[in-house]
């Protein structure tokens, strides 16, 4: 999410009572007790955690292909870096150009766009025709809490 809507949802939770804690790593909690990989720990009467999720990797690519958020190396057609005839789409895939450095953001939008590029790249192999670089077009972002 854009840097604009984290500030503001930063300051709606802590304006409830949260108390956030962003860039804590947590290494276990057992229902009352949060311990932190920095060797703190502390009692909570509710832990909300956030780490998001991560992607499910199928086996077999070479570690040139994954990237250390485990995702899956792609070009600007989606093609798995090295390998022909294989294509990655939506948070999987990890493709970086100069406006997204740290790969497209993880939302409904670029898996969408990046599927309809794809099934149109597709046909115009079989066509013989040149094929076109996936650009994303952001439609903007809601973020609801
Ligand atoms: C809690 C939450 C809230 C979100 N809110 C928003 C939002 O408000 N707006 C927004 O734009 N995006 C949101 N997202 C992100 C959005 O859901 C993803 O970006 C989008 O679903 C990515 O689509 P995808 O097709 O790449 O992956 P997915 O939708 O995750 O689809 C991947 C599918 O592959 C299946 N699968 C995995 N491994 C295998 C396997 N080995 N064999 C067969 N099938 C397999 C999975 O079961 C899943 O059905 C949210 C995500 C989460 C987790």
């Amino acid at each position: 999410m854009p840097n604009k809507l984290s500030d503001k949802t930063y300051r709606y939770l802590t304006n409830m009572g949260v108390d956030i804690r962003p860039n804590a790593i947590v290494k276990s909690f057992n229902r009352e007790l949060v311990e932190f990989a920095s060797g703190e720990s502390e009692r909570v009467s509710a832990l909300i955690w956030t780490a998001g999720v991560k992607g499910e990797l199928i086996g077999g690519f070479g570690e040139q292909c994954i990237t250390k958020q485990q995702r899956i190396l792609v070009d600007e057609y989606n093609k798995v870096h090295g390998i022909e005839n294989i294509f990655a789409i939506g948070d999987i895939a990890f493709m970086q150009i100069e406006k997204y450095s740290g790969g497209h953001p993880m939302v409904a939008q670029v898996a969408i766009q990046q599927g309809k590029n794809l099934a149109a790249n597709i046909i115009w192999t079989i066509k013989k025709k040149p094929l076109r670089k996936f650009k994303y077009i952001d439609k903007g972002s809601m973020s609801t809490i």
